[in-house]
């Protein structure tokens, strides 16, 4: 059977930073055709490659923020994170470490460069991506997982020296420990030198893979190197991927939810109606308090 193509390989983008502690490449929705459409239910991917920090005595990072029908995965590759939010939940997102928040109805948090990391400084390089929710689901309780490297489900390559780490989904019939609301799988590919791994999910899923780490071939044609972003065509299941060097792939591919997206900044919902409540619901207050 023949692989799913390989629609593009994306350079990142000129980076910029949210508030003062994260220095992103914007890859969804970026360059085309990149949209929240076309990558349904990934709807932003910001991806800071790794960048060093000096010390700082003031942790930096992004102030109090809303959001609202959607949920934010952070992954950490280098550094750590500390959250806090409006509805008592906090913690510490370390070094090989998922946070999967569902905001839905909505939270306030912010998001910080954990002290002692900042006191140290040092390197730091981190994904963060938004999973849309369907419209029965955007206004359920907000909750946290907190998964952490050794609750992710490690499957080792067949005839290779790497693994798979399942973060959510599966990866054939291996689980990942994180609950979604709708199909979604992601996982790192941590791969050594020559190791080749074959994936295969449904064709009509979204699919897309960034190199974290090392350098790639796709389909055993197509070179991706360190920070590029891989789209495939939504044309068959299976592709592969060969690493030319040490190297760690974030894979994603999600069930598109085929409903209507209106977004603004922190907010993501089906109409301009319900956009407009979450700006009154944050207004009064609806989505609780944060210092
Ligand atoms: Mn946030």
């Amino acid at each position: 059977m023949a692989n799913r193509s390989v629609n593009n390989v994306f350079a990142p983008a000129p980076p910029h930073f949210v508030g003062d502690g994260f220095r992103v490449h914007n890859f969804i929705p970026g360059f085309a055709p990149l949209s929240m459409k076309r990558m349904d239910p990934f709807i932003m991917l910001d991806y800071n490659s790794t960048f060093y920090f000096p010390p700082s005595p003031v942790p930096r990072g992004v102030d109090v923020h809303p959001h609202r029908g959607f949920e934010t995965v952070t992954i950490a590759y280098k550094g750590s994170v500390a959250h806090n939010d409006s509805k008592g939940g906090s913690g510490v997102i370390n070094e090989g470490d998922v946070q999967w928040m569902t905001a839905a109805s909505g939270v306030l948090h912010k998001e910080y460069h954990e002290k002692e990391f900042s006191k140290k400084g040092g390197d730091f390089q981190m994904v963060q991506l938004w999973v849309n929710l369907l419209a029965k689901d955007k206004m359920s309780p907000p909750k946290y997982q907190a998964i952490t490297a050794s609750k992710m489900t490690h499957v080792p390559i067949k005839n290779g020296k790497g693994f798979i780490e399942v973060i959510a989904g599966a990866y054939h019939e291996h689980k990942g420990p994180a609950f979604t609301f709708t199909p979604v799988n992601l996982m790192n590919a941590k791969l050594k030198k020559g190791d080749k791994v074959d994936f295969s999910f449904p064709a009509h899923y979204n699919t897309a893979l960034l190199v974290i780490e090392g350098e790639v071939t796709v389909n055993d044609t197509r070179n991706a190197a360190t920070d590029h972003f891989v789209l495939f065509d939504n044309d068959a299941d299976a592709f592969s991927i060969e690493a030319k060097e040490d190297a760690i792939v974030l894979i994603m591919s999600g069930e598109p939810l085929n409903e209507p997206i209106a977004s603004h900044g922190p907010f993501v919902m089906n109409t301009r109606e319900e956009l407009q409540q979450a700006f009154v619901d944050f207004q009064n207050g609806a989505f609780g308090s944060l210092n």
